[in-house]
């Protein structure tokens, strides 16, 4: 048995049943032995492929993206470029390449990277050497605060802790995670959860809920109406709706949620509905969530492309396969969304 298993069987046997969200946590981001804080999960030999590592382009699309948005609010100076959760850093490192041809920009920026993991610090830094960034573990408004905020968010709201509802004759009830003999398995709470009324649905339906995913676009959301800026989510998810999204993957396939916590990525599909109506009550104007496919054809997927391979023909193929599987194999369960001030207009892409 893992070592995290055994400690979260005995944190079970002591306090009673956690939270799914509370075991993401753990799981993920354990100081010892959670998914993150450990390793470097991604690429053909890691556990997944996300779209900064299937291809320059797609970082190099977004960094133009956000040149854009600053300049069409009067290119103010000094300002923020944050990413939540940066991975490998290639996004970064892509999106600076690109903004290069608007030198005032970066003279501009100061960028700060949130990253609660040290092993991923550690490769962001080399990644991005020569650049001055600045790390925080957790978002937090006042240490970005004072300036216009240009914000990105590749697959990060994902992996925020989510809590999941099942409807039973009693009324909703909490899906936690409790032990029997070392092993961890799904409880339902006894009771039904107070207050919470997410719509008509049948028995056995499954109700998703991410308190920490919201309060975050919500409070993204309160710094651009205050100060300006921009910010990107793209992710995979849905507009709304019932459905068990939970998911553990392990060596680019569908994994146990509960065998081995921290072996595994943890995951569930963004409710972009339950974002945006956060962001509105931040006081952002929300725009999308569209496909990104839509969106990546939109700022010029393809005439990028047709310059790389002009650049780099023994790549044609490979080129090629990139934008399929940006376009058309990731195209519409991943989606982008923008947030923006109150007076702004809609952004390119959308
Ligand atoms: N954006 C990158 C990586 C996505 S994986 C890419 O597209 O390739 C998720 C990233 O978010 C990892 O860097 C992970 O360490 C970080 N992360 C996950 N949960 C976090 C949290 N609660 N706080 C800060 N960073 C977190």
């Amino acid at each position: 048995m893992s070592g995290l298993k055994s400690r979260i069987a005995k944190l079970i046997a002591a306090d009673g049943p956690i939270s799914i969200a509370q075991f993401m946590t753990i799981a993920l981001h354990d100081s010892h032995d959670g998914y993150y804080a450990t390793r470097d999960p991604f690429g053909a030999r890691g556990d997944f492929i996300t779209a900064p590592e299937v291809s320059q382009m797609f970082g190099e699309l977004i960094g133009l993206w956000l040149v854009q948005c600053w300049r069409e609010q009067g290119s103010p100076s000094p300002a923020r470029l944050v990413e939540l959760g940066p991975g490998r850093g290639t996004l970064m490192a892509d999106a600076l390449r690109a903004a290069r041809i608007v030198p005032e920009f970066l003279d501009a920026i100061e960028i700060v990277l949130v990253e609660a993991s040290p092993a991923l610090r550690e490769i962001q830094r080399e990644r991005l050497s020569g650049q001055k960034i600045k790390w925080i573990d957790h978002f937090d408004s006042e240490t970005l605060s004072g300036r216009s905020l240009f914000l990105i968010a590749n697959e990060f709201f994902d992996a925020l802790p989510i809590r999941q509802y099942v409807m039973t004759e009693r009324g909703w009830c909490e899906r936690m995670v409790t032990a029997r003999d070392g092993e961890l398995e799904f409880v339902l709470a006894p009771v039904a959860a107070a207050g919470l009324d997410p719509g008509k649905a049948e028995i056995g339906a499954v109700y998703e809920t991410s308190p920490a995913s919201n309060a975050l676009a919500e409070e993204i959301a309160r710094a651009i109406a205050a100060q300006g800026g921009a910010a990107l989510i793209v992710d995979y998810g849905h507009n709304g709706g019932f459905g068990d999204t939970l998911q553990a993957v392990a060596k680019h396939k569908y994994a146990s949620i509960l065998d081995a916590p921290g072996e595994a990525d943890l995951s569930a599909h963004v409710d972009f509905a339950a974002l945006a109506a956060a962001a509105r009550r931040g006081g952002a104007k929300v725009f999308g969530p569209i496909g990104q496919g839509s969106f990546l054809t939109a700022l010029g997927l393809k005439e990028r492309a047709r310059r790389l391979i002009l650049d780099n023909p023994d790549e044609t193929k490979a080129i090629e396969a990139a934008i399929d599987r940006l376009t058309a194999g990731m195209g519409t369960l991943f989606k982008a969304m923008a947030l923006l001030p109150q007076g702004a207009g809609k952004p390119a892409g959308f």
